[in-house]
């Protein structure tokens, strides 16, 4: 194996400055910015990701709650619940954990949450937005790539980068803010007809596909920068993302690892969302 020659990106750093940020802009509020989070039922890895989310709100001024329900909750209840969270002026952001269950439709929850409250920016208001190149509340994952690229230098005007996977929580909104950043974006997907082909070509490469190691690094084109969002779980135990981190390092000119790449800025995303959401909310008039 070639020795790695990639510059890593240390998702960790960055993801610590930006809650370090929230923290003293939170300070200076005069008021604790309001986190719901809703959980529907006892899947171990949700409830883990919840708790971690309190966590790291409560520590940066957040005032965090978790309002766990049933896995057997109706779907007007689970409404209703939103309703409410609506309707409470301390309450400036609200995550409903995702997967819910199948009695449930997971899109008629996500467009009853205000658009105003919608820290994940799943509404379609918020994607609309988005797409339209008007400041709003984005995806915390792929705004945590952003963040990852402006920290490693890159520059994404005119660069070719090429996004694999399609998904609305990772994909779309990724290339919505490499289009809006003036990078020339493809978007690849189960369908591409050659995927290595498509992978050569780019400068910037984000995958988030969620199939270990599926990114070769003789996909790599000679000092690209890649940005790996899988995270996925092998046999062994290991994680391991979307790309093969050897090969890949060795070709890359910056690449994210996994874990400690993503991974921790969408947590930090999302507190800086719950910021933004409450800055704005509580500015306006009446
Ligand atoms: P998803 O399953 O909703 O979407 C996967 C996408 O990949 C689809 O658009 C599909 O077309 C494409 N795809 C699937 N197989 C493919 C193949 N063989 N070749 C090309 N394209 C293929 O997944 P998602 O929610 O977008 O998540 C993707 C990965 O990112 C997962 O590993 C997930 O765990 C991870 N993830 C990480 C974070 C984080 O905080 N780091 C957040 C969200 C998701």
């Amino acid at each position: 194996m070639t020795e790695t020659a990639a510059r890593i990106i240390d998702g960790k750093a960055v993801a610590a400055a930006v809650r370090a940020e929230v923290a003293a802009r939170t300070a200076t509020l005069g008021y604790r910015p309001g986190l719901a989070v809703v959980l529907v039922g006892d899947d171990p890895a949700s409830a883990i990701y919840v708790r971690n989310k309190d966590r790291a709100a409560n520590a940066v001024g957040i005032a965090a709650r978790t309002i766990p329900l049933p896995a057997s909750v109706a779907e007007a209840e689970l409404l209703a619940v939103i309703a409410r969270l609506n309707a409470d002026a301390s309450v400036d952001g609200i995550l409903v954990q995702l997967p819910l269950p199948p009695q449930v439709r997971a899109r008629a929850v996500i467009e009853a949450i205000d658009p105003a409250k919608d820290v994940d920016g799943f509404h379609p208001i918020n994607v609309g937005r988005l797409h339209e190149g008007v400041a709003t509340l984005v995806p915390c994952t792929p705004l945590g790539v952003m963040k990852l690229l402006a920290a490693a230098g890159v520059s994404l005007r005119g660069a070719r980068a090429l996004v694999l996977g399609r998904s609305s929580i990772v994909g779309k909104p990724m290339a919505a803010l490499l289009t809006a950043a003036d990078a020339t974006v493809t978007v690849a997907h189960s369908r591409t007809r050659d995927l290595p082909a498509e992978c050569r070509r780019a400068e910037v490469l984000v995958a988030a596909v969620g199939r270990a190691e599926l990114v070769r690094g003789d996909w790599i084109a000679n000092d690209a920068t890649v940005i790996d969002v899988g995270i996925n779980r092998l046999a062994d135990g290991r994680l391991v993302g979307d790309v093969a981190y050897d090969e890949a390092a060795a070709v890359a000119g910056a690449i994210t690892p996994v874990p400690g790449g993503v991974g921790p800025m969408t947590i930090a995303c999302l507190l800086e969302n719950t910021l933004r959401a409450a800055a704005a909310r509580r500015s306006r008039p009446g």
